[in-house]
C-alpha cells in the first residue's frame, strides 16, 4: 500500500473505512502518511526538475491509486511571484507571494477538490455533496462538471454572488440552509452513491499540501524563514507544514526551519485567542466578527491541528482588522496586480503587522500564500474603488446591466413586495400559486439575492412570538424606481 492513514491523537492505524475523517477509537483526526524511507530512494531533486509545474508532480505523496484517473482542470503550478513592488512599499526584500487566485475556479481549494473528486469519480459515486461558504462549492461544482457527476451544495444566504454563480453555471444544485453548522450536520448522515467533499477530509487535506512542496521547489528547495497562511479552517497552514516535514523527511530539504504564521479576523480569532491562553483547543469565538467568511470562522474544525503545526513550527498568529484587511487588498492588486479577495489578502495586512511588530525580520525571506481571487465578491469590490473617481460610472453599468435585464420572475417579486414585505416562503407561494409561476425555493432566493444586491430589495429581521429570527424582504426605493421605470417602457 502506497499510504496509510493514522490517528493523529493515538497514533493509531485506520483501515476499512472508506472516507474516513476521525479514529473510530478517540475521534481524533486522521491524517495519512506515506513510506517515506522508501520514497527517499525514489524521489530526488534532479527527477522532480524534469517535470512541468503542476500538483501531481508530488503525485507520490498524493494517496490515490496507480489505476486512478484524474479529473484534473490543471490545478496547482501556480506563480511563486516575488513582490520587488510590494516588498518595497512594505520594507521588506525577499517577499514572494504564491499565487493561488490563478487556480482553475480561482481559489487553492480546487487542489483538494480535484484529489476527492477523482476518489469519487473512480470508486462509481454519482455524484458529490458538500457544505461550503463559497470557494468549496464553487469549485466542487467545476469538478464534478469534469467528471460527469452530479453536485449539491449546501450554503447559506451570507454566500457572496460571485461564488454562487461560479456553482450554479456548472450545473450544481444549491440548497440553502441557515447556518453552515446546519450544512455539516446534514452532511453528517450518510448518502448513498454520494460521496461527501469535507475540508477535514484527510485526501482533501493531501490534496492542498501541495501548495507546501511546490514553495520550496521554486525557491530552489530553500525554504523560507516564513510562510503567512490565512486561517479558517485551520486546514491549510497545518498541511504546509506536514509538506515541509516531508521533504525533510525524504531528505529533498533539510531542515524545517520555516516558521508558520497563521492569520485570522480581528473579533473572530480563537487560534490567535488559545495560543495567547496557551492552550491545545481553540474555544469558540463569541461572535462572527467582519464579512469575510473563509478567515472568519468562530471554531475552526481544523483548530487543534493547526495549533500544533504553530507551535511545531515555532509559529505565531495574528488577528488582523477588516480596515487593514481592506488596504491590504487594494495595496495587493496596486503594486503587484493580485486582485485577490480579502481572505487571501490578510496574509499582506498580518505580514505588515508582523513587520511593524519585529516579529519578521526584514531581511527574513517571506512567502504569503494569496489563497483566492478576487472576482468573486462583486459587494466587497465595490467598497474598494468607494470615495474614487470611478464610483459613479460604476454604479451606472451595474444599475443599467441589471434594470435592461429584469425578467419576469423579478419584476413579479417587487410587483409583490410592493403590495407588502413577504417572508421568502409566502414569496415563493404568492408565485407559484397566485402568478402560476414554476420556479424551486432555491432559484427564487437566487433572485431575491441578485436583487439584494442591486438594492432593489432589503432584509430586514422579523422576531416572531417563537424569538425565532425570520428574514422578511423588503421594497426599496431603488426597487420602485425599477418597476415604475419599466411600467412606463
Ligand atoms: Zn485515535
Amino acid at each position: 500500500m502506497k499510504f496509510r492513514l493514522s490517528c493523529t491523537g493515538c497514533g493509531r492505524r485506520i483501515e476499512g473505512i472508506e472516507n474516513p475523517i476521525r479514529c473510530p477509537s478517540c475521534g481524533s483526526q486522521a491524517l495519512i502518511d506515506y513510506d517515506y524511507d522508501q520514497l527517499s530512494f525514489v524521489v530526488s531533486r534532479e527527477k522532480l526538475a524534469k517535470t512541468p509545474p503542476s500538483m501531481w508532480k508530488y503525485s507520490f505523496f498524493l494517496p490515490l491509486m496507480e489505476s486512478d484517473l484524474i479529473v484534473s482542470l490543471g490545478e496547482g503550478g501556480t506563480f511563486l511571484q516575488k513582490a520587488e513592488r510590494l516588498g518595497e512599499e512594505l520594507g521588506i526584500r525577499n517577499l514572494y507571494l504564491k499565487n493561488e487566485t490563478i487556480n482553475p475556479t480561482g481559489s487553492f481549494l480546487d487542489r483538494g477538490v480535484s484529489v476527492e473528486v477523482t476518489r469519487a469519480k473512480n470508486r462509481g459515486y454519482r455524484g458529490v455533496k458538500c457544505a461550503s461558504r463559497g470557494n468549496l462549492g464553487a469549485s466542487a461544482a467545476a469538478y464534478s462538471a469534469k467528471a460527469g457527476l452530479g453536485c449539491t451544495i449546501y450554503t447559506t444566504l451570507g454566500i457572496e454572488l460571485g461564488k454562487l454563480y461560479q456553482a450554479i453555471v456548472c450545473g450544481a444544485e444549491i440548497s440553502f440552509v441557515k447556518t453552515y453548522d446546519d450544512a455539516i450536520r446534514i452532511l453528517e448522515r450518510p448518502y448513498k452513491g454520494w460521496y461527501v467533499i469535507s475540508v477535514t477530509s484527510p485526501f482533501f487535506l493531501e490534496g492542498i499540501k501541495t501548495t507546501g512542496y511546490e514553495v520550496c521547489e521554486q525557491l530552489g528547495w530553500a525554504p523560507p524563514e516564513f510562510f503567512i497562511v490565512p486561517v479558517g479552517e485551520g486546514g491549510h497552514l497545518s498541511m504546509v507544514w506536514k509538506a515541509l516535514r516531508e521533504l525533510n523527511n525524504i531528505g529533498l530539504i533539510d531542515d524545517t526551519h520555516s516558521r508558520m504564521l497563521g492569520v485570522q479576523a480581528k473579533g473572530c480569532s480563537p487560534i490567535v485567542d488559545a495560543l495567547r491562553k496557551n492552550l491545545d483547543k481553540p474555544v469558540k469565538s463569541k461572535e462572527l466578527g467582519m464579512t469575510f467568511h473563509d478567515i472568519a470562522v468562530r471554531q475552526p474544525m481544523l483548530g487543534e491541528l493547526c495549533l500544533k503545526a504553530l507551535r511545531e513550527s515555532n509559529g505565531c498568529a495574528l488577528a488582523v482588522s477588516e480596515k487593514r484587511i481592506l488596504e491590504a487588498t487594494r495595496l495587493l492588486a496596486k503594486c503587484e496586480g493580485i486582485f485577490a479577495e480579502p481572505a487571501a489578502a490578510s496574509t499582506v495586512a498580518a505580514l505588515k503587522v508582523a513587520l511593524e511588530d519585529g516579529i519578521v525580520e526584514r531581511s527574513d525571506r517571506v512567502v504569503c500564500i494569496i489563497t483566492g481571487a478576487g472576482l468573486k465578491d462583486p459587494a466587497t469590490i465595490k467598497g474598494l474603488i468607494k470615495r474614487s473617481a470611478v464610483e459613479a460610472p460604476i454604479a451606472l453599468v451595474l444599475a443599467s446591466s441589471l434594470d435592461s435585464r429584469l425578467g419576469r420572475t423579478k419584476r413579479l417579486i417587487l410587483k409583490i413586495l410592493q403590495r407588502h414585505p413577504s417572508h421568502g416562503y409566502l414569496l415563493w407561494k404568492a408565485l407559484t400559486q397566485e402568478f402560476g409561476l414554476s420556479i424551486t425555493l432555491p432559484s427564487m432566493y437566487q433572485h431575491l439575492q441578485e436583487l439584494t444586491a442591486a438594492g432593489m430589495v432589503m432584509i430586514a429581521n422579523e422576531r416572531g412570538p417563537s424569538e425565532r429570527k425570520k428574514k422578511v424582504y423588503v421594497l426599496t426605493r431603488k426597487g420602485e424606481a425599477a418597476l415604475s421605470s419599466e411600467l412606463t417602457a
